[in-house]
């Protein structure tokens, strides 16, 4: 069984492997947008930006 959790940034659907662990980094294949599992439970999961060290955005 696979979760999926909508991405925040492109609203596409990222697929989270249902061994996933908090803390765990997904990315986006739409937008390449990471994002770090925060809370997991039954079927649902949350997610939250990952922090980004490498890459500038320009802010
Ligand atoms: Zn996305």
């Amino acid at each position: 069984m696979t979760i999926t959790a909508k991405c925040e940034e492109c609203g596409a659907d990222i697929a989270i492997p249902d061994d996933a662990i908090v803390g765990e980094i997904v990315q986006c294949k739409e937008c390449s947008s990471e994002f770090e599992v925060s809370s997991i439970a039954k079927g649902k999961v949350e997610l939250k930006p990952a922090e980004v060290a490498e890459e500038d955005w320009g802010e």
